[in-house]
């Protein structure tokens, strides 16, 4: 499925087989999950995507045939595909464990093909092994939605009262972690969302209501998975002194301004970025054991407009998955 211009819906299309490059391993696409960020690169909110281009970076893939010099992998062996697609190696940022804020830095999906396909390539250096406990389709979303999630979940701090802005695809997968590492969870929906809300409570939410609502009790952290800027003051009043909200989308709509009273008391607001190999690692680490469940939708690839436009009306629950048809 190609993207030709920005506002425009993907296109089926034959293209010719990927030919993987020096490094490079040629993957059949076994699953690709979908992720927001796909839709800000499909509404042009994210600025000068390679063109036309295969979105999707959430890629389990098996191994079809290795590039010049490839020897990280074996044909035949599943891996998975994240957003962080190569790297320079030599900044200052790649040289003191920040690759995730290369300059250079090239994602999948954005600059370089992605997964809403039936083959791709990838450079070796960057493909995960996958814990063996996730089927295809469960696994895609740890992609992105876990893996993203889980450095906003390390940048949030170690409090104990975790707040979730926006239950979607990474929200779904982090409060299970959280849970896991005995926090408290405590979620935030649209307005009048009472099935994401219940769905919150069933993955171990102890509160569940409107983003509009101040919680039950102050919180140490919040994590906004909405790119939604006016819930950036609202998350700031819901945490404790000390607290901390991260914002952990690539694009968020403009933040309105607010009372300095609402930071002071050393809260913090910040961004996460991207991600490194290295929160890979960990995250697989901590989910090996098949420790969260993913929710999941599979739709066959064909149907990946469909996908965009429900996901952007907020109309799922967990994750679409889309599969080679
Ligand atoms: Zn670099
Ligand atoms: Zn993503």
């Amino acid at each position: 499925m190609l993207l030709e211009r920005p506002g425009a819906p993907l296109r089926e299309a034959t293209v010719p087989r990927p030919v993987p490059g020096p490094g490079q391993v040629l993957l059949d696409v076994l699953a690709c999950g979908v992720c927001r960020t796909d839709l800000h690169v499909a509404d042009g909110e994210l600025p000068e995507p390679k063109l036309p281009l295969v979105l999707g970076h959430e890629i389990v893939g098996r191994v079809a045939e290795l590039g010049a010099g490839a020897s990280r992998f074996q044909v035949g062996e599943r891996v998975g595909v994240p957003w962080l697609g190569w790297t320079c190696g030599v900044c200052t940022y790649c040289r003191s464990g920040r690759e995730n804020l290369c300059d250079r830095a090239r994602f999948t999906g954005w600059q370089l093909d992605g997964g809403y396909a039936q083959q791709t390539v990838a450079d070796e250096r960057y493909c995960l092994p996958l814990p063996s406990a996730y089927g295809d389709i469960a696994a895609a979303p740890l992609l992105c939605a876990g893996l993203i999630g889980w450095r906003a979940l390390v940048a949030a701090g170690s409090g104990k009262r975790l707040g979730l802005y926006g239950f979607g695809a990474a929200a779904h997968l982090i409060a299970q972690v959280a849970r896991h590492q005995g926090r408290r969870v405590f979620a935030f929906t649209r307005p009048g969302d009472t099935a994401a809300q219940s769905f919150a409570r069933e993955l171990g939410a102890e509160w569940a209501g409107p983003s509009d609502a101040p919680p039950p009790e102050p919180l140490d952290a919040a994590i906004l998975f909405a790119p939604a800027g006016a819930l950036v003051p609202v998350a700031l009043r819901a945490v404790a002194k000390g607290g901390t909200v991260v914002c952990a989308g690539i694009h968020m709509s403009p933040i309105p301004s607010f009372p300095y009273d609402i930071l002071w008391g050393e809260r913090t607001v910040r961004s996460v970025a991207n991600l490194t190999r290295r929160d890979g690692e960990e995250f697989f680490e901590i989910v090996r054991e098949g420790a969260i469940r993913t929710e999941t939708e599979p739709l066959p690839l064909g149907r990946a407009n469909e996908a965009l436009d429900r996901l952007r009306r907020g109309a799922v629950r967990g994750a679409f998955v889309l599969t080679p048809d």
